[in-house]
This record gives structure tokens, sequence and C-alpha cells, in this order.
């Protein structure tokens, strides 16, 4: 209403008429923002960098190839590529994936690698704070696997933690995990 009072003031426009107002110049300029960290580029093929290490992809690959449940149709040294990039969290594109392939079966199978290649550090971390977090409860995430199931609610020392997601569960992202007991037996 308020407008239309000014407007009517004005005399510069009925009511009904389109009213062109000028609006104050935008900046609309794209920024490019360049990451702080940029990843490199001159590592060995099928290798990432995690944690200052150097680690080639392949062993993973294979031994998560070799146990999926229904055979999928890609080699161990592709399935490390697209690791690579699934871990460095590029987008893949359909036409990298192998022609006829199940690609949900290959996402999972990246993200298992690289779920896999993380373990041997959070381990390390867990070893190292044993002293105030001396065991683990394992929590099954809803649609687990019946081994993760049986798991469910079970407290083991922090040395025999084992790797998840576990070798069995296929869910598509199994969200199985561990959570710090205190001496004292509580759960944070
Ligand atoms: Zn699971």
């Amino acid at each position: 209403m308020k407008l239309l009072n000014w407007l009517r003031r004005r005399g510069t426009a009925q009511p009904s008429r389109t009213v062109i107002v000028e609006l104050p110049p935008v900046d609309l300029t794209t920024r490019i923002v360049v990451p702080k960290v940029m990843p490199r580029t001159d590592l060995p093929e099928f290798c990432v960098e995690s944690f200052a290490e150097i680690v080639d992809l392949r062993p993973l690959a294979a031994e998560v190839l070799a146990d999926q449940p229904v055979p999928v149709a890609i080699d161990v040294e592709t399935l490390a590529r697209l690791c690579v990039k699934g871990f460095a969290g590029r987008y893949i594109r359909v036409a990298e994936y192998p022609p006829g392939v199940d690609r949900e079966a290959v996402k999972r199978m990246i993200w298992r690698v690289t779920r896999w290649e993380a373990w041997p550090r959070r381990s390390a971390q867990a070893q190292r704070t044993a002293g105030a977090f001396p065991k683990r409860l394992f929590r099954c995430s809803e649609d687990c696997c019946p081994g993760a199931r049986a798991m469910d609610g079970l407290v083991v020392p922090v040395n025999e933690v084992v790797r998840l997601p576990l070798k069995e569960c296929w869910d598509h992202r199994c969200e199985c995990d561990y959570r710090l007991v205190k001496r004292d037996g509580s759960v944070v």
C-alpha cells in the first residue's frame, strides 16, 4: 500500500500498469576460489596420498573385488583407478565405468576401499586413546547383515576391534560403527 501511495504521489505510474524500477547495479562477477590444498598430481598411478603416506589402492581393490557377492565385470586396475577418483571426492562420469557394469555395485566397492584404506589409522588412533577408552561398543546400522546384527551391542577390547564394514556386510551404506566405552563401562 505504501508503494502505491508513493507512486500516486509521484504521479509517475498508474497502479495497474507495469512499473519499471531501476535497481542499483549488482555485482554478479563470479569468483573462482582456489582451494588451499590442491590434490597432488605427481602421485604414481593407482595411488592416493593419505595422511602423508602414499598408498597404492590396488591390493584393497583386489580384496574387495574378490569378496563381492555378485560378480562384477571390472578388473582390479580399473576399480583402483576409479577408487582414486572416489577417494578424492571427484565425480565419476558414466563413460568411465566399464560398459554394462553395475555402477551401484562399483560405487559400493569404491566406498568400501576408501573406508578400509582409513582403517589402519583408525585403529592406531584407537590404540592411542585406549588409556581413557579401553573398550569399544559395536553398533550395527539399521539394514545390516546378520553378522553385524549378531555383533550389535558387543563390547570389545580396543585391540580386538574388527575392520568395518564387516567383510560380509554389503549394505549399500553400512553405517556400523564403534562407540567409545570409558573405564567405568559407560558409553560415550
Ligand atoms: Zn554394516
